[in-house]
């Protein structure tokens, strides 16, 4: 039995044009490109960046996060 695809996992990042990137990754460019519809500021632009499954930005966020967890817990 095999399940599902074999494809490397794309997904995407949103690129703000003052080039910070959000950390978020979406499935489908259209999510991306709704949720950076949504959390746009007035006069600010994006494109939105496709990664594959060796996606450093991802990895950068998890070691953030699980060190921001530990550094919050009291
Ligand atoms: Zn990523």
């Amino acid at each position: 039995m095999e399940r599902g695809s074999s494809k490397s996992e794309i997904h995407y990042h949103i690129r703000w044009s003052d080039s910070s990137i959000d950390w978020m990754a979406f499935a489908t460019k259209e999510e991306a490109t709704s949720a950076a519809g949504e959390m746009r500021k007035p006069n600010e632009t994006y494109v939105i960046i496709g990664c594959d499954d060796n996606c450093e930005r991802c990895k950068l966020f998890e070691s953030e996060a699980i060190s921001r967890l530990k550094v919050k817990r009291r």
